[in-house]
């Protein structure tokens, strides 16, 4: 892709397209024209591109605006490539990607804050990569290879769940008979439609400027992921949203439906996206490549120190970031990955970091081989470290992988975290290394001083151990298990310090997010209760009954006959306590789904949802799956958890 930039004043750029067909952009404010081999020209006049101006009013404003305040600009970002969307009917739209702000000047968007927080960390490395004596680099960029995974169902079985239409996840669905357990999906062949949905993604993920590289199963069955090959953090942040567009628009071409969240079936793996993360410099170094002696690499070792300074003092905000309702399902319920945030660094890496912490030396071990005993293959190259799947926040080989970050979430809100706290870290090693006349020295002394103040935030075992949970409790490192909790760690004074210093959200712009999050949390959770109690109201109660109907007719009519009706009256009677449980949990539901939308209090409502209304429907559930497991199969109304997880 060609280098581009659009100045002040340009009438046009050029930039790198598929080659476009039927373009029909308008002559008034633009319009495309191909010059040559898939090149275009693209041209506008006014200042509509560059600055637009669309109604603000509907857009979540947490606070920050009056309603009757309804300006909001859009002003073009140049770093992303724009693009052409080219719809099945023929509509083609180009789109600019745009930041998005107030008539005030205030940040409405996720986009604004990253851009000023790569421009933070962008900084501060610099400083550091200068005080330790490079003179070439001019500029440093951050990273970002997002691996996104996604749940596949068939469509005709989706239209049948109402949960999964309007909450994204089954809200009921008693175990299938098989699930995850003989772990046979990861390695297993990918299935004719569903390898003709990933072929088709790619293709348009092509088309849009984006790298799409790896496809495979995921663990779950029906689950799968797509990464990207990384790119500039903004631009890879656009795209992954695109990405998540895309997946769930062509799904619908090969009737099939892309569920992006990040639990849609209970007692399966969930969704993630895996945050692959790094710094990289304008003539192609990583700061995070730790070479073939790492021990000796002061650049290395000087941004590891750094990013797990920055991990350690900031997990808590890390952790907030990624909080969702959604989320609440899938970290610190014993998978992938907990809600305690840790590093991983491996055994070498781990060792390297020990020794130099506490001032000893390390000596190197060389390379080793691993023979696998057959004749016919030779030795391998050993890798500096195993991987951890377990771990949160794990590095991989010249970069971190952050695994919190839920599939459905936009990669934003995490990343303009990390980028912060990275650049809060790295701007102190850069004033102290500034300052040093032997830099060498002060190096050592800074991971020293890393391993003794931060080293609690280095865990190389499994993360999802019940151990690992109380040592995690000694180390003082925070675990917050549900999303209501850990947003507050997003307007703490500790929060607010180093995202207004850094210049990344103002206060007022960062408590409007913290309430954009709270409100939207207490919005799903009552949009999951209305769902649930409808369809526990029309669907499964219902049923059930007609069931008891059956079951009380044949009792009567086989003892008529002279039969014995023991085996109907045993599971009429089971069906009749279950179902007398379920209607007084639904009652229960509803009375507590009131409370809540009667409190005004923001976070008070939040918490009665989470405290009271999911645990009523959650409970509910409970009946409704064990009716599930005796109810025939002809008159349950939804598709099974076997339908929906095996018939792609
Ligand atoms: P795995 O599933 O084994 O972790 P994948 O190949 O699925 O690995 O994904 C790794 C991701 O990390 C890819 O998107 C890749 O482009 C990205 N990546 C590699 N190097 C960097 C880097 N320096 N900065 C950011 N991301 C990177
Ligand atoms: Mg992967």
């Amino acid at each position: 892709m060609k280098d581009w930039a659009v100045e002040k004043g340009a009438t046009h750029y050029t930039h790198w397209f598929q080659p476009l067909t039927g373009i029909t952009a308008e002559k008034h404010d633009a319009f495309i024209s191909p010059v040559g081999d898939g090149e275009v020209v693209l041209e506008f006049s006014g200042k509509q591109l560059i600055q637009g101006e669309p109604d603000a009013s509907s857009f979540p404003s947490g606070g920050l605006r009056a309603t009757s305040e309804a300006r909001g600009y859009t002003a073009w970002d140049p770093t992303v490539p724009a693009f052409v969307k080219d719809n099945a009917v023929g509509d083609v739209t180009l789109f600019i990607p745009t930041a998005f702000y107030s008539y005030t000047g205030v940040a409405l968007d996720k986009k604004i804050p990253v851009l000023r927080s790569i421009d933070a960390v962008s900084k501060h490395a610099l400083r550091v990569l200068k005080a330790l004596g490079n003179t070439v680099s001019k500029k440093v960029v951050a990273t970002l290879g997002p691996e996104q995974e996604y749940f596949l169902v068939d469509k005709e079985l989706f239209l049948k769940r109402l949960d999964l239409q309007l909450t994204g996840r089954t809200l009921f669905g008693a175990p299938s008979p098989k699930g995850q357990e003989l772990e046979d999906q990861y390695f297993g062949t990918i299935k004719d439609n569903v390898s003709a949905f990933m072929a088709d993604l790619d293709t348009e993920m092509w088309k849009l400027g984006i790298y799409s590289k790896t496809r495979h199963n995921e663990v779950a069955p029906a689950q799968f992921e797509n990464a990207p090959v990384f790119s500039m953090l903004n631009t890879a942040v656009d795209h992954n949203q695109l990405t998540m567009e895309l997946m769930q628009k062509i799904a619908l071409r090969h009737n099939l439906v892309c569920l992006l969240h990040e639990k849609p079936y209970r007692g399966i793996n969930g969704s993630g996206k895996h945050n692959n993360w790094s710094l990289g410099t304008d003539d192609g170094l990583n700061l995070l490549e730790p070479g073939d002696n790492p021990h000796d690499n002061m650049q290395f070792l000087t941004f590891l120190a750094g990013v797990i300074r920055a991990v350690d003092r900031h997990a808590d905000m890390l952790r907030g970031a990624c909080a969702t309702a959604g989320q609440d399902h899938r970290l610190g319920a014993n998978e992938a990955p907990p809600a305690i945030i840790s590093v991983y660094l491996g055994d070498m890496l781990g060792e390297i970091f020990e020794k130099l912490g506490k001032g000893e030396k390390y000596v190197s071990k060389g390379v080793s081989f691993t023979d696998v005993g057959v004749d016919n293959l030779p030795s391998f190259p050993k890798d500096n470290s195993d991987r951890n799947r377990t771990s949160p926040f794990a590095f991989t080989g010249n970069k971190f992988e952050f695994r919190m970050v839920g599939s459905a979430m936009s990669c934003a809100g995490p990343m303009l975290i990390l980028n912060t706290a990275v650049a809060e870290s790295l701007d102190d090693i850069a004033t102290r290394l500034e300052k040093s006349k032997d830099v060498k020295a002060e190096v050592a002394a800074i991971l020293k001083e890393v391993y003794k103040e931060n080293s609690k935030i280095v865990f190389n075992g499994n993360n999802y151990s019940a151990e690992w949970e109380k040592e995690a409790a000694k180390r003082g490192l925070p675990n917050v298990k549900n999303s209501v909790d850990a947003h507050k760690a997003l307007i703490t004074s500790k929060a607010e310090g180093i995202l207004v210093k850094y210049g990344v959200l103002t206060k007022e712009e960062l408590h409007s997010r913290y309430e954009i999050y709270i409100e939207t949390y207490s919005k799903v959770i009552n949009i999951e209760a209305n769902t649930a109690i409808n369809m526990a109201s029309t669907m499964f109660i219902p049923a059930a009954i007609k069931y008891t109907t059956i079951l009380a007719n044949s009792i009567s009519k086989v003892k008529s006959a002279g039969g014995s009706s023991k085996t109907q009256e045993t599971v009429l009677k089971m069906v009749s306590s279950l179902l007398d449980s379920a209607s007084g949990k639904l009652m229960a539901a509803i009375d507590a789904r009131a409370k809540a939308a009667d409190i005004t209090e923001a976070v008070k409502k939040a918490e009665s949802y989470r405290d009271s209304v999911v645990t009523a429907y959650t409970s509910l559930r409970d009946d409704i799956d064990a009716l599930e497991a005796l109810v025939p199969a002809e008159l349950w109304p939804v598709p099974t958890y076997a339908d929906l997880l095996f018939k792609l």
